[in-house]
């Protein structure tokens, strides 16, 4: 789809947009920034959703006073930003983000040019061109993002398409493909969780490139993947996001470690235990419930830590050590690809160790594993271990679950039943008995 210089203007009278929908805050700065004289409009996943039918998450303005200029505007205003320098006007908890208008990043004389940068494959480094609205709209993404509202007129205006393949529910990159993949290869991402959260098609022409291109994802730093990766796998549709990214070749670049395990034939197991964990992610995200990024991220790399456990195992390792050294190595080598913050890690590690000590309930233990913080969590990813196949742990999990009903004499009880063969057993077996004192 190539974005047109004029645009098809969508008057007020033809489109089911009014200011209500938006939120006061949004059309504040839209005001403001009209009256001191600069074109604003709300732009993107707003105006896309709101033709939709579906309640915006956030608001983007797009205006052509510069970021200075909007400084000067607003005395809540923070800049941000390099690669992409922004404006964020901050209403309490609501933030409105307002980007300077973009114009072309002329790749040829890019060299020393200080506002643009490509590298080698075509990706933008930087992108801070400022330009018109025509130009704007042709460096969003997609056509179905590329719709803009203005307070002067309430009109809409579309450069790309937009409407049409709303219409029709088409993800299409406006442009060349391939350039726009290149230009930023998380694009590639964002066409999958628009297809899935939107109910939309990817049009060929937007598809057929990724599966040769996803390698590209390489080159975006891991902090950004990271960001990525948890708007893929928070929104609600992450079991979609799952399958497709996969079928995509795009899975494999985020966690090549699992795709690995996963492409196997015999992986049925494995495979199961992904998507369901993702269907519960869902479940209860559409039912409003807390979910941990760190049961997410400790539940992708659960397969390649027990693989490189078992294998420092038969190298020798003792269980515990290999059990340690796999962690370190797991979290390492994934950091390499999706930089997730140690604050998840942290959480992601907690459910490892307690998986490898639920069994252990004798005495005090059950009770004191029970008043860890991430109990809760690990034991709901011992219940998925048994819900996607792994039944020797039933027993297991419905003691857990029995345990958790009980009050605390029948918490005891419990444990007092578990009889001989649960005794703790003797932990520290290498180590040298220490010798009965002599009397004499
Ligand atoms: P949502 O907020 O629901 O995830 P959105 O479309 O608003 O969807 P944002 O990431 O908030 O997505 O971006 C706002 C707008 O900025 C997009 O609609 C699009 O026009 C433009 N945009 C964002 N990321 C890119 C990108 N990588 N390349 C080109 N344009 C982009
Ligand atoms: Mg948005």
């Amino acid at each position: 789809m190539e974005a047109k210089s004029q645009p098809q203007i969508i008057p007020r009278s033809e489109h089911n947009i009014s200011r209500k929908q938006f939120s006061p805050n949004a059309i504040k700065v839209l005001y403001r920034l009209k009256d001191g004289g600069y074109d604003a409009y709300l732009v993107g996943g707003c105006i896309r959703d709101i033709l939709l039918g579906i309640e915006p998450k956030d608001f983007d303005v797009v205006t052509n006073a510069t970021p200075e200029e909007i400084k000067r505007l607003f005395r809540n205003c923070r800049l941000i930003g390099r690669r992409f320098r922004l404006a964020h006007i901050v209403f309490g908890r609501e933030v409105i983000e307002v980007a300077t208008m973009r114009g072309h990043h002329m790749s040829t004389n890019s060299e020393g040019d200080p506002t643009s940068k490509a590298s080698e494959q075509g990706q933008l480094l930087r992108d801070n061109v400022y330009g018109t609205i025509e130009e704007d709209a042709q460096r969003r993404d997609f056509s179905i993002n590329a719709l803009y509202y203005s307070v002067k007129d309430f009109g809409v205006r579309d450069f790309a398409g937009g409407i049409d393949a709303i219409k029709a529910r088409r993800i299409e990159l406006i442009g060349d493909p391939e350039t726009r993949y290149r230009e930023d290869p998380v694009r590639m991402l964002r066409a999958v969780r628009f297809a899935t959260k939107l109910d939309m098609d990817i049009a060929p022409a937007t598809l057929s490139p990724i599966l040769e291109l996803s390698p590209l994802l390489g080159n975006i730093p891991p902090a950004r993947l990271f960001e990525e990766t948890l708007k893929l796998f928070l929104n609600g549709k992450a079991e979609a996001n799952f399958l497709m990214l996969r079928e995509l070749g795009l899975f494999k670049e985020l966690f090549p470690s699992l795709e690995e395990i996963l492409a196997q034939e015999n992986s049925e197991f494995e495979r199961r235990f992904v998507q369901q964990m993702f269907a519960n992610t869902d479940a209860r995200i559409n039912s409003n419930k807390k979910v941990t990024p760190a049961f997410i991220y400790a539940a992708l790399l659960w397969f390649p830590l027990r693989n490189r456990a078992a294998h420092l195992q038969q190298q020798g390792i003792s269980e515990y050590d290999a059990f340690m050294q796999a962690i370190s190595q797991v979290l390492s080598e994934n950091a390499q690809r999706v930089a997730v913050p140690k604050r998840f890690t942290l959480g992601a590690r907690d459910i490892w160790h307690i998986q490898q000590r639920l069994d252990r309930r004798s005495g005090q233990r059950a009770y004191r594993l029970s008043l860890q913080p991430k109990f809760k969590a690990s034991y709901d990813f011992l219940l998925l271990r048994v819900e996607s196949g792994e039944t020797e742990q039933q027993t297991l999990a419905d003691w857990w679950t029995e345990y958790l009903q009980q009050d605390v004499s029948g918490q005891k009880d419990m444990v007092k039943n578990l009889g001989q063969k649960d005794r703790p057993k003797r932990r520290y077996r290498n180590k040298p008995r220490r010798k009965p004192k002599q009397d004499t």
